[in-house]
């Protein structure tokens, strides 16, 4: 019998002397275990595929292999429950990149204004980010990752609406599941990503399955590692060339990353997939509405074969309507709500469910001293579904653009919304003051109401009111996205350096 079943049949359930575990050893369940090693003796990660010792990909995070960007908000989050991590990261070789400034965004409305800023983001493969963020957890005495084991099912307990634990399977070739094992636990967390069986391991204990909505605009990604030419002389550092549904389903993201290669991922909707084969992918790339990301790949050396990925619903499962969950049973992650990924949002959001968690620990701990869990699990899930709440329907509005979205449909507001989006691309292609408040708002900054904050709203509507006269405001091209499929080869703006901005209002009086 371990420890902690030991401890549950004393009756000892002192906070100090509790064991955790985390079902799912991906980031989710990684920055989980960091908080968890705070108010628990022991963590144990049970992750099903093997850890590689180097920054590779792995079978369980197949999107892996894809660019992730990482938004300001969930590197700010990152840094403070591992200070130093970044630094580390760029003594990789990862890039510092100033967002609003190295990187060439070509929106739907044209080139997004380049200018210095202070929106610094980290570019990096996942499987690097993934490495140092294991690395740090296996120095923690309290955290255990025991990985190559696969889990099959949560386990009953006699304490009424709690679990004991779980059943779980070390994956050894050549030995079947009746080597199973249990693993008993004071606490389970549920990070197991998009294909979270936790449903059905409710249901088998006769909890109800979430209620569960998905948003699909059928989007597929196709991507590849390139040694980024020696002669490159680009004036940015990644090309971001963004779809513009309904008319154009295609978009493109050339992302510099360590070992001075490129990731590019070439993403399509409307199941307007980007091909796997060598002639397909150039193509595919060659058919964006400007040339920037095909010129720039066309000289460099391809480092990898082309993967592709088709899971990219935006997917929640409403565990906080829940009538009844085991108080001792959280779940958070992808396996809540994932997202459709172009909007970078997923890290992020586990990250600051990984805060939620801290949050509702403290709470719990003040409000049962005595180590028990009555009322957290729903009380966590009702805070977490407030985190996805404003992300959810970012990226679902987007994804209503496209012409055959499976889903609900977009509704009154979404649809307002994206005529006013329509307005603030266009005033991004020429406002730093625009274009930096929807930077803040896209890295989850500052809440998506910042979009109608008056220095914004103003300028919308000076724009509709020109647009309505027939006029055009300051001369800008902005029908320039009509032109749909047709090859834009204006390069994109930049203000020069030397004009050093801060995100202040000096900034709308200059714009
Ligand atoms: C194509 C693509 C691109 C993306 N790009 C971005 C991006 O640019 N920026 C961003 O922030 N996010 C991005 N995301 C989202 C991001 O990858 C996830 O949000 C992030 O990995 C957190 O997910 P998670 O840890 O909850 O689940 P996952 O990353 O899916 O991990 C689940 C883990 O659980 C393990 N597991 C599953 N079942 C079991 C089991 N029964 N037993 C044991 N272990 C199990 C798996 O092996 C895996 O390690 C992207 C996602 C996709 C699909």
């Amino acid at each position: 019998m371990n420890t902690s079943e030991n401890r549950k049949q004393n009756g000892d359930r002192r906070p100090e002397n509790r064991h955790a575990v985390v079902l799912g050893g991906s980031l989710a369940g990684l920055l989980a275990a960091r908080v968890l090693s705070d108010h628990f003796e022991q963590v144990t990660v049970i992750e099903r595929d093997v850890y590689p010792e180097t920054a590779e990909t792995r079978r369980g995070i197949p999107q892996a292999n894809h660019v992730h960007g990482l938004l300001l908000r969930g590197r700010q989050v990152l840094e403070e429950l591992f200070p130093g991590l970044q630094d580390e990261m760029i003594a990789e070789g990862a890039p510092l990149l100033d967002m609003a400034n190295d990187i060439a965004w070509h929106t739907r409305a044209g080139w997004g204004i380049r200018f210095p800023s202070e929106f610094k983001v980290l570019a990096f493969t996942r499987p690097l980010l993934d490495l140092h963020v294991r690395r740090r957890l296996s120095q923690n005495p309290r955290i255990e990752m025991v990985d190559n084991t696969e889990v099959l099912r949560l386990l009953p307990d006699s304490v009424e609406n709690h679990i004991s634990g779980v059943l779980v399977c070390p994956r050894v070739s050549g030995i079947d599941r009746y080597v199973a094992k249990a693993i008993s636990a004071d606490l389970i967390i549920d990070a197991t990503g998009r294909g979270s069986r936790a449903p059905r391991w409710l249901k088998e204990l006769c909890y109800e399955a979430p209620e569960e909505i998905v948003v699909n605009a059928h989007i597929g990604y196709a991507s590849r590692l390139y040694r980024v030419p020696e002669n490159f002389n680009g004036d940015w550092t990644c090309a971001y060339v963004q779809s513009a549904p309904p008319k154009r389903c295609r978009g493109a993201i050339l992302f510099r990353v360590e070992g001075n290669r490129w990731l590019l991922t070439l993403t399509g909707g409307d199941r307007d997939y980007p091909p796997s084969d060598e002639t397909g992918f150039l193509e595919f790339a060659r058919s964006l509405p400007v040339p920037i990301i095909y010129d720039a790949i066309s000289s460099a050396e391809p480092l990898t074969p082309i993967k592709t990925h088709r899971g990219t619903e935006n997917r929640v499962r409403r565990y906080e309507r829940a009538k009844q969950l085991p108080e001792n049973f959280l779940l958070l992650g992808d396996a809540v709500c994932a997202f459709n990924p172009v909007y970078g949002q997923g890290m992020t959001i586990a990250s600051l469910g990984a805060l939620t968690l801290e949050t509702c620990l403290r709470e719990q701990a003040r409000l049962h001293p005595d180590g028990s869990f009555n009322g957290l699990s729903l009380r966590f899930q009702k805070r977490l579904a407030k985190v996805n709440k404003a992300p959810w329907l970012m990226a679902t509005g987007e994804d209503y653009r496209y012409p055959n979205t499976d889903g609900a449909g977009p509704g009154v507001m979404t649809k307002f919304m994206h005529r006013y989006m329509e307005h603030v691309l266009r005033l991004t292609t020429r406002s730093v003051a625009v274009r930096s408040v929807l930077m803040r708002a896209f890295n989850i900054l500052v809440p998506p109401a910042a979009l109608f904050q008056p220095r914004v709203l103003f300028r919308v509507l000076l724009q509709m009111v020109s647009t309505r006269l027939g006029g055009n405001v300051n001369g800008h091209p902005n029908r320039n996205h009509d032109r749909d499929r047709s090859v834009d080869r204006r390069q994109p703006s930049r203000k020069p350096h030397a004009w050093n901005i801060r995100v202040s209002s000096t900034q709308s009086r200059r714009s």
